[in-house]
């Protein structure tokens, strides 16, 4: 089960690793968009960060639904809307939970990709966040169908999505900034697909040690 502080401390956990890699996601936007998405997400997690006290009343629906709109609120680009929408209906897929089994978890992941990709119209191999966020939903859902339950789940998702990442540096952009560069695109990782990764791998970190 995934608990409301757990959700929390994700958040926090998450806004650190964007403050920390700042510098190296405006580096890799710098070589195929506009040198900002570090930037923007730091914006954005920063004010989240500042807002998560006030959410230690709220449940785990109405906390994300809060970070999602400090986001729109305060993060511009593609990455802002685009995060969102992604927290906008991880919020909606968790109505009255107090807690969050697997079926709830995948609930929550498969709703924000769906978001994003309604949202900004892109595929699989357009070389962005749905590159990796996909590979991990689908990697999660086939882990619980074996029987498997958060945590493993989670594990071998994020291996999914560390997967998707690399994928996306051979690919050519097809949707946001990127895709104005052409075949200038290959060779670069992609930004948002980097910070996507960052999301879930400080989900999988604050599963793994609760007691943190
Ligand atoms: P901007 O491109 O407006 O400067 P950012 O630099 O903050 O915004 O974010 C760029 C990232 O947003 C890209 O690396 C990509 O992963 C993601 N992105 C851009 N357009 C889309 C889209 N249509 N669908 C999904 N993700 C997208
Ligand atoms: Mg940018």
């Amino acid at each position: 089960m995934v608990t409301q502080s757990q959700i929390v401390e994700w958040l926090k956990v998450f806004a650190c690793v964007i403050e920390h890699h700042k510098e190296d996601l405006t580096e890799l936007d710098a070589a195929i968009g506009d040198a900002d998405h570090g930037i923007n997400m730091d914006r954005g997690f920063r004010k989240v960060r500042s807002i998560l006290p006030s959410c230690a009343n709220k449940d785990i629906s109405d906390t994300l639904k809060t970070v999602s709109m400090t986001l729109i609120s305060n993060v511009g680009g593609a990455s802002g809307p685009l995060y969102g929408t992604w927290f906008l209906r991880a919020s909606s897929a968790t109505v009255d939970k107090e807690e969050l089994t697997e079926e709830d978890m995948l609930k929550l992941l498969q709703a924000g990709l769906d978001g994003v990709i309604e949202r900004g119209k892109a595929q699989l191999g357009d070389k962005t966040m749905i590159d990796v966020l996909s590979p991990a939903v689908d990697t999660f859902e086939q882990a619980l169908s074996q029987g498997l339950g958060t945590l493993p789940a989670l594990r071998q998702a994020v291996t999914a999505a560390e997967q998707g990442l690399k994928n996306t540096i051979p690919m050519l952009a097809k949707r946001g900034r990127a895709s104005y560069l052409g075949e200038r695109s290959i060779g670069h990782q992609d930004p948002g697909g980097t910070s996507a990764y960052y999301m879930l791998r400080s989900l999988l970190e604050v599963v793994e040690s609760p007691g943190r």
